[in-house]
């Protein structure tokens, strides 16, 4: 019997639907492929334009339909040109996190061939680290609270126990896996500011509580900014990053500039119970509606999300699934015949999600 997952999917705004049907059409192709697991797709409606439509940013019963799903997929929401009244802008992705607790953010920056990193690497190197940010505390603890006179403005951090031990443990189960996957010693650093920071030195100090109970990996500390440089410099050095919310903010998206672009960056955020799986990117509103959006980003978050799901419900079927799909994607990426304008090609959306079809095909036995 094929093991049965319900995934609720929220298309989102702007390019959203554009890249989530041909990524639901890839993992729908892996499903007949493999025969050993299906994927139910549940319809999630929320974001800025159904806030326009509606009044509702996150209705709640796409709410209950992400609470009650296996894993969530989102592609992004938000649009500039529809706020709230107080001018912020509709975002639902991070009303989830907050909503379903989830704290760890995982950013994969990898850098296989044919990946347009401005990065000049030595030939021997290989870049393939992951990033894991705290999701749902630190700066962005401050969303909706900050203060504001005419004279001044404020916005308080906040970094508790709890999460930071949860989190860390996450980080550490995420290098135990990487360790065995990759046949090598797992290490994992914490990026923080514990020179300047009573705050970081508080996180710094429950990272190294909870690393004492995972011998077998690696652990040491990086201050933020010489991390940011590291990340340059020689990013083949790195494992597995573990930072604060604003911090990985910023991070991941110099991780996905050395990948070569956002066009390329899946990220997952997850919790205790549940996950949310989308690329780094945002709704990309200059180009919406054209269908040149490039899909690898959501397609890999895709994968991602059959990775989790596979460690989760030990099924080595969605395991292979996601590694097969990691190896399609990497061969259309390499091959470049067939890629959107943003990584240099004139392909069409669903064109590139018919290259990975393809690949897939050909490489299944
Ligand atoms: P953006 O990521 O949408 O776009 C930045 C640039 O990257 C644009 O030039 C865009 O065309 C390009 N780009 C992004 N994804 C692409 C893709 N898949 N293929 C080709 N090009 C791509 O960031 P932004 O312009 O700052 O934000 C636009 C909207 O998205 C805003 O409303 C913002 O709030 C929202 N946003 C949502 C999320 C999310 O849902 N997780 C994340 C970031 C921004």
């Amino acid at each position: 019997m094929p093991s049965d997952f319900r995934i609720a999917v929220f298309s989102g705004d702007g390019i959203g639907p554009e890249i989530t049907a041909p990524t639901c059409r890839v993992l729908r192709k892996l499903q007949d492929l493999s025969r050993r697991f299906q994927l139910h797709f549940e319809d999630a409606p929320a974001g800025a334009s159904h806030y326009a439509k509606t009044g509702e940013s996150l209705p709640a019963a796409s709410l209950a339909t992400a609470r009650e799903a296996h894993a969530i997929l989102l592609s992004a929401m938000g649009d500039p040109a529809i706020r709230y009244p107080d001018g912020t802008e509709i975002s639902p992705q991070i009303e989830l996190r907050k909503e379903m607790g989830l704290y760890a953010g995982l950013r994969p920056v990898r850098i296989a061939p044919g990946y347009p990193t401005p990065l000049r690497l030595p030939q021997d190197r290989v870049v393939d680290f992951m990033l894991v940010r705290e999701s749902t505390e630190g700066l962005f603890w401050s969303m909706g609270r900050g203060e504001v006179t005419p004279d001044e403005a404020r916005e308080t951090l906040v970094i508790t126990r709890e999460t930071s031990r949860k989190l860390f443990r996450q980080t550490f189960e995420l290098a135990r896996q990487r360790s065995a996957r990759q046949g090598r010693q797992g290490r994992v650093t914490c990026v923080d500011k514990a020179n300047v920071f009573r705050a970081f030195a508080f996180f710094r100090d429950v990272f190294k509580s909870e690393a004492a109970a995972y011998p077998d990996i690696a652990h040491d500390a990086s201050y933020v900014d010489a991390m940011a440089l590291k990340m340059v410099s020689a990013p083949w050095a790195l494992d597995v990053l573990v930072t604060e919310n604003m911090f990985g903010d910023i991070l991941s998206d110099l991780g996905a500039g050395l990948m070569g672009g956002l066009g390329l960056a899946p990220s997952a955020d997850i919790g205790d119970t549940n996950a949310v799986f989308q690329p780094c990117h945002g709704s990309a509103p200059d180009i919406a509606g054209r269908g040149v959006a490039n899909p690898i980003a959501m397609i890999l978050s895709g994968g991602m999300m059959l990775d989790w799901l596979a460690a989760r419900h030990g099924d080595a079927a969605l395991a292979e699934a996601a590694t097969r799909l990691q190896a399609a994607t990497d061969k259309v990426i390499a091959d470049g015949a067939t890629l959107t304008p943003d990584l240099g090609g004139n392909s069409d959306t669903e064109a590139v999600a018919d290259a990975i079809i393809s690949a897939l095909e050909s490489g299944w036995s």
